[in-house]
């Protein structure tokens, strides 16, 4: 080959390559935009995410699975939502949602002033707590509807324990507001308490005198959402079928102003599998290829689930199936969950990489509850659940958004990926 011919094919691989990872920005950068209130369920943003990915499906010409009529796989759940008043104010201070409070996912609702006790570490851990606070309300209910407890000196086994049970129990009968340093980690709910409970950030809480709060919660039960599901058939007629999978839904709002955008978790998966899907449109395999975006991962993997109590295909048809969650850094490499169950195919995976470089490090982790891919291992389908490594800790918090994700290892991945699914 002629060298200026070697130069141009490089440059053009370069250019391909540059505009894959711009479309991965694109659909990153829309997926947490505010139009889409953090693909939770307040005002159907999961909806409006789904529409966009459906988008994306037909542009990239995905196929039905047989017998369907759309890509979409609907089912019902419930969740907590918070649509609209989030105020605490101490004192005069009015708090920062996301950042000086957080409300718990199962939060219910108050708009008062508290009328509140200070309950000491020896009373917080008090066996007969329950009872006792329950015959002390019913003393001076009409003195006390709230408690204050300052976690920040209660570590190990006891901090779990009262994460566990002392708060929620507490919950269960009079607002809460815990005093915490601890990083502020948003969820899904899907049993609100009859209280409001918040976390508040130790420096927010000197010399208060006065707490009201104005917290706006509501139980959506039966909210439909859907996965969405497409499928490139084999070159040559097979069974055989190569799953992967990302969910696209996230936590929602948390009050009318404050959104999570989710930008690690998960939009940035979802632009990889749509990578993928555009890859294999034209380049397809010897096996079946089918993409699902799940949805309900967040409140507690119940899309996967459903479809794998209603599987759209075979479940024993389905050779490998890779989850991709938190794909948009990578700069310290990459995990493997379920990699010590099926070591034979992580040394491939590691084989490829020491071969490429693609990343500094393949890691292995054991089976775990913490994604999509956990209902298909159950049911003993070989699955891979592969997470980003680097710098960037913004989880399930407001600072997880498009700026803060560096792409660093986004393009090296999917080819990584690309290699080891060629190979299986
Ligand atoms: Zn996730």
């Amino acid at each position: 080959m002629h060298k200026w011919c070697v130069t141009f094919c490089f440059l053009l691989l370069i250019q391909a390559l540059f505009a894959q990872l711009e479309e991965a920005k694109r659909i990153t950068q829309h997926l947490c935009s505010k139009e889409l209130l953090g693909r939770g369920y307040v005002s159907h943003g999961d909806s409006l995410a789904a529409r966009f990915i459906e988008n994306e499906f037909s542009k990239i010409g995905l196929n039905y699975i047989q017998n369907q009529t759309s890509y979409f796989q609907s089912f019902a759940h419930n969740v907590v939502t918070f649509p609209g008043e989030m105020s605490v104010v101490l004192n005069t201070d009015t708090l920062v949602p996301g950042i000086d409070f957080m409300v718990d996912p199962n939060s219910g609702s108050s708009n008062e002033l508290w009328n509140y006790r200070i309950l000491t570490i020896e009373e917080l851990f008090d066996v007969e707590l329950k009872n006792r606070f329950q015959d002390s309300k019913r003393k001076i209910a009409a003195n006390i509807n709230s408690c204050i407890i300052d976690i920040r000196q209660i570590k190990g086994d006891s901090l779990k324990k009262l994460h566990r049970e002392i708060i929620p129990t507490l919950a269960q009968q009079l607002h809460v507001l815990v005093i915490t340093d601890e990083k502020f980690t948003f969820s899904v709910g899907n049993e609100p308490y009859p209280y409001s409970l918040l976390y508040v950030k130790g420096f927010k809480f000197k010399d208060v005198s006065s707490i009201k709060t104005h917290i706006q919660s509501r139980f959506k039960e039966n909210y439909l959402s859907t996965n969405i599901i497409g499928t490139i058939p084999a070159v040559k007629k097979t069974k055989k079928t190569i799953v992967i999978t990302a969910h696209y839904d996230h936590l929602g709002k948390m009050g009318k102003n404050t959104f999570f955008p989710g930008a690690n978790d998960n939009a940035s998966g979802v632009a990889m599998l749509l990578e993928f899907a555009r890859h294999y449109s034209k380049n397809p395999t010897k096996y079946n290829l089918v993409f699902i975006a799940f949805a309900g991962e967040e409140a507690g993997l119940i899309g996967s689930s459903y479809f794998v109590q209603y599987p759209w295909i075979k479940l024993e048809d389905i050779h490998f199936l890779l989850n991709l969650d938190i794909m948009g850094s990578g700069e310290e490499g990459i995990t493997v969950v379920n990699a010590t169950k099926h070591p034979e195919s992580f040394q491939k995976l590691v084989d490829i990489n020491i071969q490429e470089k693609y990343v500094p490090q393949v890691k292995a982790r054991g089976p775990a509850a913490n994604s999509d891919h956990y209902w298909f291992s159950e049911r003993g389908v070989p699955a891979f659940f592969i997470y980003t490594m680097g710098p960037n800790k913004n989880y399930h918090d407001i600072f997880d958004t498009h700026e803060n994700l560096s792409f660093s290892k986004f393009i090296p991945i999917s080819e990584l990926l690309k290699k080891f699914i060629g190979g299986l």
